[in-house]
């Protein structure tokens, strides 16, 4: 098994370093040109591979290039353009409901404050964290996606069960310079190698720092459960 480094902020600097080693390109992988367009996409991403976000999204893009395009749209008319993503049904409701309210509340422009990012339709919070942080350079917290979730918790770096209190842990742990990186790094390397049901322990770089390392380790600090 792994020796975590105490206290947390040791350890999530060794973390951050090494993966940096690894994935010195890190960033976001869904494709925008700006920021509506970004908007959409990480809406599209929530449960959905950015591969499939960035194909669908490709014509999508080129066909609805305003809030009120989108607002002018029927629901149908938006799921059928996305269709092939997951819940694209629900999701056509989204964008419709979207453009709607940028139009209305905002001059068709995307706000820049996470209250009024998360009053739209399907934002959550970590889709309005992505937003402020790739569309308007704002970093108000850490975005904790399904990747983040697991290896906070594989690494020992918090033992909260839920993304909001992962992320209260996290930047309680995490430099606020290192905030976006981290996730992008996180992502990167979950997909990589600590993949949810079958990580590669034996080629990652954090062996020797993770307490889940399996073989080492009789169980998967990510879900509590022995490997
Ligand atoms: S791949 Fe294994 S050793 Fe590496 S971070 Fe994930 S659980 Fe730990």
């Amino acid at each position: 098994m792994g020796t975590p480094l105490e206290p947390r902020e040791a350890q999530v600097e060794e973390v951050t370093d090494r993966l940096r080693e690894t994935y010195p390109d890190s960033t976001i992988s869904l494709r925008y040109s700006n920021r509506l367009e970004l908007l959409i996409a990480v809406v599209l991403s929530a449960q959905c591979t950015d591969e499939r976000v960035n194909e669908v999204t490709e014509e999508l893009f080129e066909t609805y290039s305003t809030p009120a395009e989108y607002a002018n749209a029927t629901e149908e008319e938006l799921a059928d353009a996305i269709y092939g993503i997951t819940f694209h049904n629900n999701k056509g409701g989204y964008l419709q409901g979207i453009g709607e309210r940028l139009v209305a509340d905002h001059d068709g422009e995307v706000p820049d404050t996470m209250a009024e990012l998360t009053d739209l339709p399907g934002v959550g919070r970590k889709t309005a964290n992505v937003v402020l942080q790739h569309g308007h350079d704002i970093v108000e917290g850490i975005v904790v996606d399904t990747h983040v979730q697991r290896l906070s918790r594989r690494l020992g770096l918090t033992e909260e069960p839920t993304p909001v209190r992962i992320e209260e842990d996290l930047v309680g742990i995490v430099p606020r310079e290192d905030w976006q990186e981290f996730t992008h790094l996180c992502i990167d390397h979950g997909r990589a190698t600590c993949t949810a049901r079958n990580p590669d322990c034996g080629d990652c770089v954090l062996a020797a720092i993770c307490p889940s390392q399996k073989g080492d380790s009789p169980v998967d600090l990510a879900s509590g459960e022995p490997w």
